[in-house]
């Protein structure tokens, strides 16, 4: 029987009230990933959320297993994503890797004593993701020769394992995509320089090349032809968990607010007495009752026909209203929202960066605007006046 999804939600509050929320700050300032902490979340079961339970996993459904992004959310985002990109190559290689991988890597993925990561944005192509270059040989003996540059990876040189998505032709197009998972001791595997973040300082973040780098075909999580499909799946439950991440960052923004805004006497009263104050603090509210259904829903849709789209209306909403609530909340406080020891610049520069990672929200609006016209084709014509739009 899989894990009760309620006993994980606690599991996952605990984990972000004693783990994360009380050293976030100092994780930032030394800029280093706090290995002991994702340790702790792996013993405590959040790092096998979606796999099965015969490897070590919680075997929870996408759309139950999402929600603890929002209990990790209510101390850091950044740290939320990280688990969740984990958790993503953790279902991949459970569910889809070959025996020899699952054999070898899945127990130590689950229980989170190995990190993985997923490598698919390249320096010329992070929208476009099928403009990719970085290309696998396949060699008689099975093994694959990989050669490329990925950018924008997450946990880079901290992970144990990357799930890299490569070409394996030199024909244009997706057809020929794989992902194949790369040990992250495989000799011709190195990490550039760690980019410079104005904040999440605590996540690596860097280039990865791959110089004839030798993988075992025990290692293919996605055969030739299914990379791009099977990444797109990966992206849209990345997507809807970075939702459900906002949602906890929305609520420590709002509950920061309050907080303050009870104590801050003000004109005879409180600062949250003025009808202003509740007005803004109530439209925040509001977008996160908004946004908590909207992801919820998005979760349950994975895997089904409207998936796509639903992680993508969820993926354009809910960090836009992050962004929103975090610059709200920071209103609220006057000069005392721009402190350090608030938090709220960490989760507006945090909530910024949600909007990009994992299709911006402009490439959300892209598969919105294509699920539009697909459904406008289905409905009845309507007459255009003779000389409207006629040249
Ligand atoms: C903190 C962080 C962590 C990340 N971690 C990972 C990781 O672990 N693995 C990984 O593979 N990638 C990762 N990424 C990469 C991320 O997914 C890309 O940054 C993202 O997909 C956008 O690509 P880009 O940065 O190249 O922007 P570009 O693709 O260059 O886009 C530039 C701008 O053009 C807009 N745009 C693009 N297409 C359109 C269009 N059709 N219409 C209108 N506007 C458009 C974009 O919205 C954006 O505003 C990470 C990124 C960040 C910031």
């Amino acid at each position: 029987m899989s894990t009760d999804i309620e006993k994980i939600l606690n599991v996952a509050r605990e984990h972000a009230a004693t783990e994360v929320a009380p050293n976030v700050d100092a994780w930032n300032q030394s800029g280093v990933w706090p290995r002991a902490a994702s340790d702790k979340a792996g013993a405590a079961g959040l790092m096998g959320l979606y796999a099965p339970e015969e490897f070590g996993g919680q075997g929870l459904s996408l759309g139950d297993g999402i929600r603890v992004y929002e209990e990790l959310g209510t101390a850091d985002g950044a740290y939320a994503f990280a688990l969740s990109m984990h958790n993503i190559c953790t279902f991949a290689g459970c569910g889809y890797g070959t025996e020899a991988f699952k054999e070898q890597w899945a127990r130590d993925l689950t229980s989170g004593r190995k990190l993985a990561n997923f490598a698919l944005t390249e320096p010329q192509s992070g929208s476009d993701a099928t403009n990719m270059y970085s290309r696998a040989v396949i060699n008689s003996d099975g093994t694959w020769t990989i050669n490329g540059a990925k950018a924008w990876v997450s946990l880079a040189g901290e992970a144990d394992i990357y799930f890299t998505v490569v070409k394996t032709t030199d024909q244009p197009g997706h057809q020929d995509m794989a992902m194949i998972a790369i040990p992250a001791d495989t000799p011709g595997l190195s990490f550039g320089p760690r980019y410079e973040t104005p904040s999440y300082t605590f996540l690596p973040l860097s280039e990865m090349y791959m110089k004839d780098v030798v993988v075992s075909e025990d290692n293919i999580i996605l055969p030739v032809g299914q990379g791009l499909q099977g990444s797109l799946m990966a992206i849209d439950i990345a997507r809807v968990s970075i939702a459900s991440g906002c949602c906890g960052l929305m609520q420590a923004a709002l509950d920061t607010a309050l907080s303050y805004s009870k104590n801050r006497k003000m004109f005879g009263g409180k600062n949250l007495d003025l009808d202003g104050i509740q007005w803004m603090l109530g439209d925040v509210a509001t977008e996160l009752e908004a946004s908590r259904l909207l992801y919820r829903a998005a979760a349950n849709a994975l895997g089904t026909p409207e998936g796509p789209v639903m992680a993508a209306h969820a993926k354009r909403f809910v960090p836009d209203a992050a962004v929103k609530a975090a610059h709200t909340c920071t209103q609220v406080l006057g000069g005392m929202g721009l402190l350090k020891p608030y938090g709220l610049d960490r989760l507006s520069r945090l909530s910024q960066m949600l909007r990009i990672v994992d299709g911006t929200t402009e490439i959300s609006r892209v598969v919105i605007g294509r699920s539009l016209a697909k459904r406008a084709k289905t409905l009845p014509d309507l007459p255009v006046p003779k000389g409207f739009g006629e040249t």
